[in-house]
């Protein structure tokens, strides 16, 4: 599978506002974006609005398309609007936009997907590609798979964050390791970070967008709108122009991130982390080779493999020694529950394995 060859450069800024309202909304957004030399890679903006309860505003639909236009003649970039049918796939092409984007309540439904893909068959069109709103790699990953089936092979994928009843802070929570194991399971592919959609407010655009770089994302989708508290849609994350241009200024696209290798001091570090590394895996293959002792031990008394008590003991005490050793409780918690998961099927191999003891019996 080929990345998005749009040839954007890195990072790629797509702003916009969350939906279209009518002309003199684009003109004025536009007028702002100039002022303030913004030329966004491409200019992004939604008239049909997938919103997850009825009786909100839903877009102004194929009327708005046109509209579009006032964008190509002010400022001359590509256009991106999001489709979730056949029927907005159809009127989008005949409008002529540039790059259509797949929202995430679609990209949740293979069903959607393959009906979005089929009507793309044989167009030659760049998809963006928004995560699902469930934590679900393999979704996102399918959608891809879909689009790249009917021979759409100019992708790339939007994180936007996902769903959790729980958490407080974040309107979609990051999940930061979701977008960068995408990017593991389709070398190449770009994952564009959409920092209004993952905080819902504004004031927290900066701080997320800067992690997306520091994570190595390439590039940034923020809603933008010249009065963003009257905005018809998600009012409260919308940034100004103005605003916007004061964010790109403010944020580090720092030499390193995006040319490493120049850099000597980094790669001393990370010989340090490779050698550390390396006496971790030593010291893990260790531990698992006393852990199949107590397997084949276990098997040969009959005792049972799991053993609650010295788990409780063993989680609580490691957990104490990490904190003390400035390791987050989470992080201790997780690698321990990861090392027992694999020491309890290794002694459960142990004992469907013959014990040298039974065989001797036999
Ligand atoms: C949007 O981009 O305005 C939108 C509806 O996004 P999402 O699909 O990420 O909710
Ligand atoms: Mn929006």
């Amino acid at each position: 599978m080929s990345a998005w060859g749009m040839n954007l450069k890195s990072p790629a800024i797509i702003a916009g506002p969350c939906s279209v309202e009518s002309p003199a909304q684009l003109s004025a957004i536009c007028t702002e974006m100039k002022l303030n030399n913004i030329k966004p890679d491409l200019f992004r903006a939604g008239v049909w609005k997938p919103r997850t309860r009825p009786g909100g505003f839903e877009g102004l639909g194929a009327t708005a398309l046109p509209w579009l236009e006032i964008v190509r003649e002010e400022l001359n970039v590509p256009i991106t609007v999001e489709v979730g049918n056949t029927k907005h796939v159809e009127e989008a092409l005949k409008a002529g936009i540039d790059v259509l984007w797949v929202g995430a309540r679609t990209t949740v439904n293979p069903f959607s997907v393959q009906e979005i893909a089929e009507a793309l068959r044989g167009v030659d069109i760049p998809v963006l590609v928004k995560n699902p709103m469930s934590p679900d790699l393999g979704l996102w990953v399918g959608a891809f798979e879909r689009f790249n089936a009917v021979g759409i092979d100019r992708l790339a994928g939007i994180h936007r964050g996902f769903t959790d009843q729980h958490d407080k802070t974040y309107r979609n929570k990051p999940n930061w390791s979701i977008p960068i194991h995408l990017k593991r399971e389709i070398p190449g592919i770009e994952v564009i970070n959409d920092p209004s959609h993952i905080t819902g407010k504004r004031d927290m655009i900066l701080e997320v967008s800067q992690r997306a770089l520091n994570f190595g994302l390439d590039g940034l989708m923020i809603e933008t709108h010249h009065d963003p508290d009257n905005a018809w849609s998600d009012a409260a994350q919308q940034v100004t122009p103005t605003r916007l241009a004061e964010i790109l200024k403010q944020l580090e696209f720092r030499e390193t991130l995006w040319n490493e290798n120049l850099d000597d001091q980094l790669s001393k570090f990370r010989v340090e982390v490779d050698q550390l590394d390396h006496q971790l895996m030593e010291i893990l293959a260790e531990r698992f080779k006393v852990i199949d002792k107590i397997g084949a031990h276990k098997r040969d008394q009959g005792l049972a493999v799991f053993q609650p008590d010295r788990w409780t003991s063993v989680m609580e005490s490691r957990t104490k020694e990490g904190v003390a050793k400035n390791l987050s409780e989470k992080f201790m918690k997780e690698l321990l529950f990861a090392i027992h998961e694999e020491s309890v099927k290794r002694q459960e191999k142990q004992i469907k394995t013959q014990s040298t003891t039974n065989s001797l019996k036999v």
